[in-house]
């Protein structure tokens, strides 16, 4: 069996909580996520600093500025809001925050959340995806609302995470 950590990082309000809970609910713990979600009842996403789940043997972690990561730290998501031009912007200051305690060929995932929002989009999926091969790191976009790549990206990390 394998546990992993990973680490959801990026502005705040990108989605990370979103994506985490649409992973684990659609997919693998819908009953734990449900009764967490009741006993913190509706504030639960503006609430949650940090959860950790184990699915399918991955556990997942959402970190927020200023907590200080765990030595077992395996895999990144780091994660934008593709209406947010601001929050591409500071992809680059969270990836130096990696680089100061990760070691440099940790796993890496560039993810452009909320492409359901085409009509409010600014972050290009071309300009993404330069950037990402400029850095020689994956790149997908998401939609925590609409379920699109969700899956996908975090099994992208754990089949990446599972290669080394
Ligand atoms: P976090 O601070 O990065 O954990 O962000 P949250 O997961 O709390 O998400 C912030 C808000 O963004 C949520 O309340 C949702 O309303 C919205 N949101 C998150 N993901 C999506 C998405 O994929 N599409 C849309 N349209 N909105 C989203």
């Amino acid at each position: 069996d394998y546990l992993f950590k990973l680490l959801l990082i990026g502005d705040s309000g990108v989605g990370k909580s979103c994506l985490l809970l649409r992973f684990a609910d659609d997919s693998y713990i819908e009953s734990y996520i449900s009764t967490i979600g009741v006993d913190f009842g509706n504030n639960f996403l503006n609430d949650l600093q940090e959860v950790g789940l184990i699915c399918s043997g991955i556990l997942l972690v959402k970190k927020d500025l200023g907590q200080s990561p765990a030595a077992t730290t395996v895999g990144h998501m780091i994660v934008y809001d593709v209406t947010d031009q601001e929050s591409f912007n500071n992809v680059k200051q969270w990836l130096n925050e990696i680089d100061r305690y990760a070691s440099d060929n940790v796993n890496k995932l560039l993810v452009g959340n909320k492409c359901d929002l085409t009509a409010n989009k600014v972050v290009s999926y071309e300009t993404a995806k330069a950037f990402a091969d400029e850095i020689g790191i994956p790149f997908m976009e998401t939609s925590a609302k609409d379920s699109t790549n969700v899956e996908q990206a975090f099994m992208a990390m754990a089949a990446s995470i599972k290669d080394r």
